[in-house]
């Protein structure tokens, strides 16, 4: 069994780190200092915890360009995507700061009772599971609203990140925040379970791939522990006829190529109703030859590598067996090691793994539906349901359709996104639970009712 964790960058496959796994007794310590401090982190008022969000936010902007520079090592984003990242983190930090007081104030309700409501208390420790796409990001919109409803949060980042995860545990720390509310576990999976099923454990979180859901969401569900889900997506861009290509393209380009097609939320299957197909195409083709392909540490380049080799393989199987199945490569498709070209493919059916399995890499598959109705039945069929893009300036119509989509969200004229504001989450196998906005506090409290005769 592996007892460390070497990264490696993804862009010339240089080694750049050894970690070693945390044995069990230093699980056990880790675990203990959560709980420890969980409990005084509760008492703390809540005006002292978001304290601590305005030194977070600085000390990330402060150290943008460092922080971005360890994502792009570890995982090939372009430098200019890796500080956006980090920027975005901070916007975060702001939104939970102004919000939480707000978000956790009890609950008033008028019963038959002199005085009853809902108080809303922290569970205890919370570990999450995190992925390497976005892996500041990720941690932080899982990590931020749980420690400020009170928890306590572990982070069993991806091994790939290892960097990553240990930075944010410093950048915790450097901002006053007490030793034990945020600490890394370096743990392989067999640890990650025994987690779980520790009675410290009070819930976890997990963003990944639907494989990894299904196993965290077994362990949790034996031991009857919440879990958040966030999975895997399919998501569709819909392009109907009617919609304005020379104002949108830019962004149905980003949506789909976007940190290197890396994101659960990408526009993976573009529907394009058949009046406007031929014209979506060309544009669509021309516009992702102008993306510029190069070095991640290049500020221009917007299209670097994946984040690790064995990923570029598995995309470049899905699509090799979807041209198997009839699919046309009408752009791109060359592979060397993690690098991927953008690639786009058109006759596409909905048998095909570019149609019915997540591509979680440059590849768009490209449909042509008759009419809008045939457009949105193609964008429900798939076991995903993480969100639904539409273009079109019959946005009346387009919101008319709002209780017909079955996804976690649904975007008109604009790509699907996460925003602190608004919540954020799946249904189907893209799974389940919403993490950002007050949701995302509300995901790990105990909703107490509060009850006075
Ligand atoms: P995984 O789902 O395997 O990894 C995500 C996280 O889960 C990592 O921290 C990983 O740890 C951990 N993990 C996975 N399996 C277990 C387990 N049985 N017990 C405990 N922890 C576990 O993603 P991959 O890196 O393998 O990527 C594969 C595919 O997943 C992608 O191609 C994409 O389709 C999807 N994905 C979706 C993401 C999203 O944002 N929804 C993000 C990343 C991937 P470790 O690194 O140690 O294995």
């Amino acid at each position: 069994m592996a007892t460390t964790i070497t990264t490696t960058n993804p862009y010339n496959n240089a080694p750049l780190k050894t970690y070693a796994l945390n044995t069990n007794k230093e699980i056990a310590l880790i675990l203990e200092q959560a709980q420890t401090t969980q409990h005084k982190w509760q008492a703390t008022k809540i005006k002292v915890r978001t304290k601590l969000l305005k030194k977070l936010k600085h000390a990330l902007l402060n150290e943008k360009e460092t922080l971005g520079s360890l994502v792009t090592q570890e995982m090939g984003k372009p430098i200019s995507q890796s500080i956006a990242e980090i920027e975005k983190c901070a916007w975060l930090c702001d939104f939970y700061r102004k919000n939480t007081e707000d978000f956790l104030a009890d609950a008033l309700i008028k019963t038959d009772a002199h005085e009853s409501f809902i108080s809303y208390d922290p569970l205890g420790v919370i570990l999450g599971v995190m992925p390497w796409n976005y892996p500041f990001w990720q941690v932080f919109r899982f990590a931020v609203p749980t420690l400020m409803a009170g928890n306590t949060t572990l982070l069993k980042h991806a091994s790939n990140v290892t960097g990553c995860a240990l930075a944010i545990q410093q950048l915790f720390e450097t901002a006053g925040f007490p030793k034990g509310c945020l600490q890394t576990v370096l743990a392989d999976h067999q640890q990650v379970e025994n987690l779980i099923e520790d009675h410290r454990v009070k819930a976890v979180s997990l963003t990944g791939s639907e494989l990894a859901g299904r196993k965290i969401a077994e362990i949790a569900g034996r031991n009857l522990k919440k879990c958040v889900l966030e999975l895997g997506g399919n998501n569709a861009c819909i392009v109907l006829a009617d919609a304005d290509l020379n104002t949108h393209l830019d962004t149905m380009v980003s949506a789909r190529m976007q940190n290197t097609g890396q994101s659960c939320i990408a526009a993976k299957r573009f529907i394009v109703e058949a009046p406007i197909y031929e014209a979506f195409l060309e544009k669509f083709k021309h516009k992702v030859a102008e993306l510029k392909i190069g070095d991640p540490n290049d500020p221009d380049t917007q299209i670097g590598v994946m984040a690790r080799i064995d990923l570029a393989e598995t995309l470049q199987k899905q699509v090799e067996e979807s041209v198997k199945l009839g699919a046309t490569i009408a752009y791109g498709n060359t592979r060397k090691e993690a690098f991927y070209q953008p690639t786009i493919l058109t006759n596409v059916s909905s048998e095909m793994p570019v149609f019915n399995e997540e591509t979680f890499g440059p590849v768009a598959a490209i449909i042509k539906a008759e009419n809008a109705q045939e457009a949105y039945a193609l964008n429900a069929a798939t076991r995903f349901g993480l969100g639904t893009m539409v273009f079109t300036e019959n946005t009346h119509a387009a919101l008319n359709n709002t209780d017909y989509i079955e996804d976690g969200a649904y975007f008109i004229n604009d790509m699907v996104k996460s925003d602190p504001r608004l919540p954020f989450g799946g249904t189907k196998a893209s799974g389940y639970g919403r993490e950002l906005s007050q949701e995302g506090i509300f995901a790990f409290v105990n909703k107490k009712t509060v009850y006075l005769k």
